[in-house]
C-alpha cells in the first residue's frame, strides 16, 4: 500500500469510528501528513463538526483513536493535541506531530492541557 492509499483508509476509518462514537456526522475533510523546515513532522486531520464538548466527554476514546491512526501512518504518538478556533466551540484539526526540539521546548513550557488559546493537548510523552 501506498502511502496516500494508507492515509486514505486512515481517514475514512477514522471518520467512521467518531461518528459511532458521537453518533451523529462529523466530518474529516482533510488528511494530511505533513514535514516543516523546523524538523518538526506528523499528520493533520481537519475536522467538520467536531466540538471541544465531544473532546472533554469523549478525550479517552478520541486520543485513542488518534493514537491508532498516527501509528498506522508510522508516526510515533508522542505529541496528540487538537487545533481549536479561539471564541468557538468548534475543534479545527486533530493532529499527531513528532516535535523537533525547538517546537518541542515550547509547547512543553506549560503544565495544562491548553498551553496556548488554540491548542488542547491530548498527549504529550516528555523528554528527559
Ligand atoms: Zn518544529
Amino acid at each position: 500500500m501506498t502511502v496516500i492509499e494508507k492515509l486514505a483508509n486512515n481517514r475514512r476509518t477514522l471518520e467512521n469510528r467518531l461518528q459511532k462514537l458521537l453518533a451523529r456526522p462529523v466530518f474529516l475533510i482533510e488528511a494530511d501528513v505533513f514535514a516543516l523546515p523546523c524538523g518538526c513532522c506528523g499528520i493533520t486531520i481537519n475536522t467538520r463538526g467536531l466540538q471541544v464538548d465531544d473532546l472533554e466527554i469523549f478525550e479517552e476514546h478520541i486520543k485513542e483513536y488518534l493514537k491508532e491512526a498516527s501509528e498506522e501512518m508510522e508516526i510515533e504518538p508522542s505529541f496528540l493535541f487538537a487545533r481549536l478556533i479561539p471564541g468557538t466551540s468548534e475543534i479545527a484539526s486533530l493532529n499527531s506531530r513528532i516535535l523537533c526540539n525547538r517546537c518541542y521546548m515550547d509547547f512543553s513550557r506549560g503544565s495544562g492541557k491548553s498551553p496556548r488559546p488554540d491548542i488542547y493537548i491530548l498527549e504529550l510523552d516528555r523528554r528527559e
